[in-house]
């Protein structure tokens, strides 16, 4: 009971904290403040009424425009809000919260959900700023791989004890941590140490820019709060996704903005259109996220299924 409780109340926060992303991903590219002025239509700037702020339902009661000048309101905004609306209270649904009604769990179960939350909000942030503006900021990643690292200590921290209360000893759990803290920084180091090579791979054979540093920083990041195991089998799920969505786009028709008979030279001014993406260079970011995300909500049952299958 405890478990549908906790995973419907994760649905209607995590609409909630979709919300406030949309927000954040329209703001901070343009360098505005997240707190200041009130929610408020992008073209006319009349601020909204408390009613057309309502995740996804004000969207499809406006059918996606603005009350009053009938601007376009995008799909993003109903797509975040699902996006967190629905992988936070399949994560809370998968972390068995009935834990919760033990106390020697309590604690190293509250770090081990609320990281999840937390990692999951900046997975989908970052992939919608990467999708968007081709931006991977270091002011998510670096900061984001320093708090990943933290929960994941703290959590082997609080959980040990229940596990080594049986060997009582404290020096066993001090080099249970020791050991975590040196695979956890190795396993970052070695995840973006992976990206640095394909892109000196990359730039030596085709003298050119081909994976962004932000990408290795983004492979750190989930480096710190899945592990190495973790953060490689996002990078398989992300190139696995990048290479299929490109091979889509380039068995796609000549975009439509053709048929006037003009030579269009510049791609639309409309963004994220599947036509401006044929045109602009894919965004790796997303779909390393995108890899994260599955691989933090399945991650464990994928790399089982796949250990089953080869034999081991
Ligand atoms: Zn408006």
């Amino acid at each position: 009971m405890i478990r549908i409780y906790a995973t419907i109340f994760a649905a209607i926060a995590g609409l909630a904290f979709g919300s406030f992303l949309n927000v954040c991903l329209t703001r901070w590219p343009l360098g505005e403040s997240i707190l200041k002025p009130r929610s408020h239509c992008r073209a006319c700037g009349r601020t909204l009424a408390w009613w057309e702020n309502i995740p996804v339902v004000s969207w499809i009661a406006l059918r996606g425009r603005c009350r009053t000048c009938g601007a376009w309101i995008g799909w993003r905004y109903p797509l975040v809000e699902l996006a967190v609306g629905l992988m936070w209270p399949i994560a809370v649904w998968k972390s068995n919260p009935t834990l919760w009604l033990f106390p020697s769990e309590r604690v190293a179960f509250g770090i081990w959900i609320i990281g999840k939350l937390v990692f999951l909000w900046m997975a989908i942030a970052l992939a919608v700023l990467d999708s968007e503006q081709l931006w991977l900021p270091d002011r998510i990643t670096i900061p984001g791989a320093a708090v990943g690292f933290i929960f994941n200590f703290l959590y082997v921290a609080a959980h040990s004890p229940t596990v080594l209360a049986y060997y009582g000893a404290l020096a066993v759990r001090s080099r249970l941590l020791w050991r975590f803290a040196w695979h956890r920084i190795a396993g970052i180091l070695l995840a973006a140490l992976l990206i640095l090579l394909i892109r000196w791979t990359y730039k030596l054979i085709r003298k050119r820019e081909g994976i962004g540093l932000g990408d290795a920083k983004l492979m750190a990041m989930l480096a710190a709060w899945l592990g190495l195991p973790g953060a490689l089998l996002s990078f398989f799920i992300g190139v696995t996704l990048g290479a299929l969505t490109a091979l889509a786009l380039l068995a796609l028709p000549k975009p439509r903005t053709k048929k006037a008979g003009l030579p269009e030279e510049h791609p639309s001014e409309s963004p994220a259109g599947a036509q401006s993406w044929a045109l602009r260079k894919l965004p790796l970011g997303t779909f390393l996220c995108i890899g994260g995300i599955v691989s933090a909500l399945w991650g464990q049952s994928i790399l089982a299924a796949y250990l089953h299958w080869a034999g081991f």
